[in-house]
């Protein structure tokens, strides 16, 4: 999407170790007119498919969730990374491996939340080692609710997180896809 590619470009700062820091629109400030064009494209990707939640990963998921789920005119629920665990059966849970923090932390979602006969799209900000991803896909497996597809922002395809899933057959539509980036230049190519 090149509104995103542009404003990726102009904005977006790449760090050592792969890293894009975008925070300046969104993940930390949030540029919510951007968002609402995002949102826009992942409706007019997922036009004929019938969604009726919206599953994210706080905290920087939900912004952009939300913004999804008023195109879409469905509930977000986002997924809470749990301090401790209170295994009293109404809670679906599971274990993600965070890239930017190196730890493993649990993630939980309520039952009521996610059901049997639930259409769900999972939406994030992004897609890199694809643990977060995982983490999402697994609650709604185990919810036995339905995965109609994955909407993300921006996907680092040089790290192995998209390829991983799309070979499992879950549809992945990434408004951006970074090919490549070059923390002394600066330069970012994405992928057509
Ligand atoms: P994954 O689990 O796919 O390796 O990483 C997904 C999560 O890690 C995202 O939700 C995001 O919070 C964070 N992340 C991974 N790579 C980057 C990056 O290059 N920049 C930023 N800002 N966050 C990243």
């Amino acid at each position: 999407m090149k509104l995103l590619e542009d404003r990726i470009r102009r904005d977006g700062v790449v760090k050592a170790g792969g890293v894009l820091k975008v925070d300046s629109f969104l993940n930390h400030q949030l540029d919510p007119a951007l968002f609402m064009e995002l949102a826009k494209e992942w409706k007019r990707l997922y036009e004929g498919t019938e969604i009726n939640k919206i599953l994210t990963i706080e905290a920087s998921g939900i912004a952009l969730a939300t913004a999804a789920g008023l195109e879409f005119g469905v509930p977000v629920v986002f997924a809470k990374k749990a301090q401790s665990i209170n295994l009293d059966g109404e809670m679906l849970t599971t274990k993600i491996r965070s890239f930017t923090h190196g730890r493993v932390y649990d993630v939980i979602v309520s039952k009521k939340y996610l059901k049997p006969g639930d259409r769900v799209l999972i939406i994030d900000d992004f897609l890199a080692n694809g643990a977060a991803l995982e983490g999402l896909i697994s609650l709604v497996e185990s919810s036995g609710a339905a995965l109609t597809g994955v909407g993300i922002a921006i996907e680092k395809g040089f790290q192995p997180g998209g390829a991983l899933i799309r070979s499992r057959g879950v549809r992945v539509e990434s408004l951006a896809i970074v090919e490549s980036m070059d923390e002394n230049t600066g330069e970012i190519i994405f992928r057509n």
